[in-house]
């Protein structure tokens, strides 16, 4: 069983037009689809907005509905210079940003008897790195950070930059690398660029949502096709 992991209806609707839906299963307030690709066994669910949110669906998807890999497809604030909107982006690892313990001199980000980062799948990395080079598709990796703050702000888009050495913002990556972290699930995080993240991201996300919502999805659904899992 696969998960498919998106944070709002806008980023999952395109997906769900690839996959055979067999059963929808209303549990926690959310819906999840049970779904079929290809002979593989599929649940998807888009989580709503935030780290919580995200934390509550990855979890109810490994541990009700037995997801052995949870993959996240949706859309994200552009960090670094060269991500333009529309472009791909692959977490290498993810951090919540919005952490802040320093005071008792943690590092920023950084929970006791837990971590700062998060590994991504790097067997699911290379899937995607395989893909973009056969469709010739411009794919970036890098960190991609989280937190509970949509980010319309240079500054704290530069301090988000310089303290975790992150190449895009958005709000649930860091938690769901949490939570497969600790269930030991692999994870794999795809983004798409919405906005820049700095004065005026508000009004590009909301212009680019759907657009990069769809380059997320179908070069998932274009990676699912490459991945062996019953
Ligand atoms: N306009 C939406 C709210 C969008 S919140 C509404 O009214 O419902 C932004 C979503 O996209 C989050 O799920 C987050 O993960 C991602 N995202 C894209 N750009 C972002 C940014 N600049 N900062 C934080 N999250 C961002």
């Amino acid at each position: 069983m696969i998960g498919i992991l998106c944070a709002m209806r806008e980023e999952l609707e395109p997906i769900l037009e690839y996959v055979e839906v067999k059963e929808v299963i209303d549990y926690g307030r959310n819906k999840y689809y049970l779904a079929r690709f290809q002979n593989k066994d599929l649940v998807l669910a888009y989580s709503k907005i935030g780290k919580v949110n995200s934390a509550t669906t990855a979890t109810i998807m490994i541990e009700k509905f037995n997801a052995r890999k949870v993959l996240f497809s949706g859309v994200a604030g552009a960090v670094d210079e060269d991500l333009k909107i529309g472009d791909l982006i692959i977490a290498t690892k993810t951090c919540q940003h919005d952490i802040d313990l320093t005071v008792f001199g943690y590092e920023p980000g950084f929970v006791p008897e837990s971590k700062v980062y998060f590994d991504c799948d790097k067997g699911l990395n290379d899937i995607a790195k395989s893909v973009a080079k056969k469709l010739d598709i411009k794919l970036k990796e890098g960190i991609i950070a989280s937190g509970d703050q949509f980010i319309h702000n240079k500054e704290k888009k530069e301090w988000i930059k310089k303290t975790f050495n992150a190449s895009a913002i958005e709000m649930e990556g860091g938690a769901v690398g949490n939570v497969c972290w600790t269930l030991d699930v692999p994870f794999f995080m795809l983004r798409a660029i919405s906005d820049t993240a700095e004065e005026g991201a508000g009004v590009d996300f909301d212009k680019f949502l759907e657009e990069s919502s769809k380059v997320s999805a179908k070069f998932l659904v274009e990676m699912l096709k490459e991945i062996n899992e019953k």
